[in-house]
């Protein structure tokens, strides 16, 4: 008898956080569409840094929202539900133009060559307009087209191939860098490196976690520098936490590290002023 009201308490519980859950997506579904005009989004960036020089070659910028009530809301959460509702064309226009400011201040800051990326859903790969737009929206922000940086990943490309290929060959025409982001997670990444106009892959977090731990892992990773470099692609290794990562990374030739060891992502303010204390000389 016992264990029956216990059973049913279990129950009622995974209701109401079910509950709970679908309300608060809910909520945030009623809301996004006014998120922007609100200016309840926002930007934090992570450096990315040249383990062979030590300099910092650029930043991602992330997506964040700070909702009125839930606090802020990370983008897992929320890019999905503006892919649903048909948003995430507005959202990207946004970070692009956002992006874009920021980074020309930076350059006029003198950190010339400093690379900004964004990250590009799949849905927009769907919009061949966004070949005029994207440079359209850098050139109002007079910023370089050949310092931007869009990050796509595999499980954008699968449904179209084709058409994805074709307007991100428009934008590498007009001088905008291709990154494939979370490489190795996804399907058919081999092929996707052939038939792509890639200059930068990203190796996912997943591969870097355990890499000076597990040789597998390490061997992995080495395996795709090899491959990345024979392509004379650049490779960013995301993920990278710890100074025994950085060591074993090291030894694998050139390559670029974003991670937490280096940064968080932080907010315009801050990351400007890590930016720059890392500038001074020592
Ligand atoms: P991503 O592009 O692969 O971005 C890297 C994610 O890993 C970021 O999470 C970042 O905060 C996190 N990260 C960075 N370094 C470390 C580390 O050392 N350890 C760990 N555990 N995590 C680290 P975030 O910001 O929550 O973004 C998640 C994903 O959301 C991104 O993955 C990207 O796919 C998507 N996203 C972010 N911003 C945008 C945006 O503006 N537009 C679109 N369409 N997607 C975005
Ligand atoms: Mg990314
Ligand atoms: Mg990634
Ligand atoms: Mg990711």
């Amino acid at each position: 008898e016992r264990a029956l009201a216990y059973a049913k308490e279990r129950g009622r519980n995974q209701i109401s956080q079910y509950g709970a859950a679908h309300e608060r997506e809910a909520m945030l579904e009623t809301h996004l569409p006014y998120a922007a005009k609100r200016g309840e989004l926002f930007l934090v960036y992570q450096p990315k840094v040249d383990l062979t020089s030590d300099t910092v070659m650029g930043v991602e910028a992330l997506i964040r929202w700070k909702h009125p009530l839930l606090g802020v809301i990370p983008p897992n959460e929320f890019i999905p539900l503006a892919e649903k509702r048909g948003l995430i064309c507005e959202i990207t226009q946004w970070v692009i133009e956002t992006a874009a400011k920021q980074g020309k201040l930076w350059q006029d800051f003198g950190l010339s060559g400093f690379k900004i990326s964004v990250n590009l859903s799949p849905y927009s790969l769907k919009h061949a307009q966004i070949v005029e737009q994207v440079p359209a929206l850098l050139q109002q922000a007079h910023f370089p087209p050949q310092d931007f940086i869009l990050e796509v990943t595999e499980t954008g490309l699968i449904e179209n191939v084709e058409k994805g290929r074709a307007v991100l060959n428009g934008l590498r025409a007009k001088g905008i860098q291709i990154a494939m982001d979370d490489f190795g997670v996804g399907f058919s990444s081999l092929s996707y490196l052939r038939n792509l106009p890639i200059s930068i892959l990203k190796v996912d977090r997943s591969f870097t976690a355990r890499i000076d731990q597990d040789e597998k892992d390490a061997m992995i990773v080495q395996t795709i520098v090899q491959l990345a470099k024979s392509m004379q692609f650049h490779i960013v290794v995301e993920g990278v936490e710890t100074a025994e990562q950085v060591q074993v990374l090291r030894q694998m030739g050139s390559l670029i590290a974003q991670g937490y060891f280096f940064s968080k992502p932080l907010a315009s303010g801050e990351i400007t002023d890590w930016l720059l204390e890392r500038k001074k000389p020592a």
